[in-house]
């Protein structure tokens, strides 16, 4: 029997033609800075792990003992039996650590903003978006059928003129950290424009949260922003958290409105309380040590100074994520394979994740890398793009 529909070779093909095409390489042992990948030991400088909390033994207690006292499923979504304890004091935690009234959590951060604008939006408002906004929220914005309007990367000018000719409800979203470049929104300028225009403002900070601001209270305690200026603020727990899901922080309205009408909050499974239990630990870690930001920026100085004597083409960013731009991806897969060469793993970023002609190297820093490793990558990058 041969049925069309099923015929993926054409498109497979295409892919691998355009070095688009994507592999899984398969890790055996914890997440950690040294990877065993089919018995070798690869330096990981790919993983959003910034703070290396993923594989820590607090961390990793909290889980087991969650394990015990909750057992592994949370058995239903949150609005039916599987809002445990774990769940609400996390939540109730996550509001006082973000300065907000309250949090609410979601079992990943691609749901939480589908969830989020899509609750607050939908025919006839506006969705305006940087165009290097991570595709959950460039999705959320689609899935509201809210009208879509993207502004260019990071600038307040455009987002101004785009927001001079638009009427009715609208909706700021922006990354706080971009993911694929690590620079920062201009929140000064979107919290005033938000506020001039009436408009609600949507700060999705996965990649902020725990590395920047002295407590690692990500962009906004960057900026020394509040409640009142970011009132919608996304953080994700996967990342340098270091265990899984998100949550939405905000006021006692919004966190009900979305508990009411965000889908994929009231469609889906409660993530595990373990997870909840382990991310309370690593909630903790992560405000008390804050050695670990210290470290980190550390390492990001250090490689900055060696990648710019070397002549590579860094990209406006202080935070953990140090893309190293090529351009060609048939050239950044290369690279890439070089850098794996010397045992180290770092991944190249093509489109469609990054925009066309933009292919890049997404190298990533965690509080325990050494310095040794950072100048081991110096010396490799310098062999793998001459
Ligand atoms: C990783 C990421 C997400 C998705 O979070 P998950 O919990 O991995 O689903 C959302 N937004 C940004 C900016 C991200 O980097």
């Amino acid at each position: 029997m041969s049925n069309a529909f099923y015929d993926f070779t054409g498109e497979l093909r295409r892919l691998e033609q355009d070095n688009l095409y994507r592999y899984r390489r398969v890790v055996d042992g914890p997440q950690d800075i040294k990877l065993n990948v089919g018995g070798r030991e690869l330096i990981n400088f790919c993983s959003n792990d910034y703070l290396g909390l993923a594989n820590h033994s607090e961390v990793a207690a909290a889980f087991k003992s969650g394990v015990e006292r909750y057992g592994v499923g949370s058995g239903s979504a949150h609005l039916i039996c599987g809002h445990s304890s774990a769940h609400h004091a996390l939540e109730e935690e996550l509001a006082a650590f973000t300065g907000r009234e309250r949090a609410l959590l979601f079992s990943t951060g691609y749901m939480a903003n589908l969830g989020v604008i899509s609750a607050l939006l939908g025919r006839g408002d506006t969705v305006l978006e940087d165009r290097l906004n991570h595709a959950s929220l460039l999705d959320g914005g689609l899935l509201s059928r809210a009208r879509f309007q993207r502004y260019r990367h990071a600038d307040s000018a455009d987002l101004q003129a785009t927001l001079a000719v638009t009427s009715g409800k609208a909706l700021l979203v922006s990354d706080g950290v971009f993911s694929m470049d690590g620079d920062l929104a201009p929140l000064p300028a979107m919290v005033e424009l938000a506020e001039q225009h009436h408009a609600g403002l949507l700060i999705d900070d996965a990649h902020g949260f725990g590395v920047l601001g002295k407590n690692g209270g990500g962009v906004v305690e960057h900026f020394g922003f509040s409640q009142d200026d970011v009132p919608i603020l996304m953080g994700t727990l996967g990342k340098a958290f270091g265990t899984f899901g998100a949550f939405v922080a905000g006021s006692e309205d919004l966190i009900e409105m979305l508990i009411q009408k965000a889908r994929s909050y009231v469609f889906t499974t409660a993530l595990p309380a373990a997870v909840a239990e382990a991310t309370r630990a690593s909630l903790r870690l992560l405000q008390v040590e804050s050695w670990r930001r210290e470290q980190l920026q550390k390492l990001i100085r250090r490689f900055r100074q060696g990648a710019k004597q070397q002549g590579l083409h860094l990209m406006d960013s202080f935070t953990a994520i140090q893309p190293v731009l090529i351009g060609d991806s048939g050239q950044a897969m290369v690279a890439s394979q070089r850098l794996l060469e010397h045992g180290l793993w770092v991944s190249a970023i093509r489109p469609p994740t990054v925009p066309a002609g933009s292919a890049r190297l997404r190298i990533t820093f965690s509080a325990n890398h050494t310095e040794q490793q950072v100048d081991a990558l110096l010396e490799a990058l310098d062999k793998a793009l001459s």
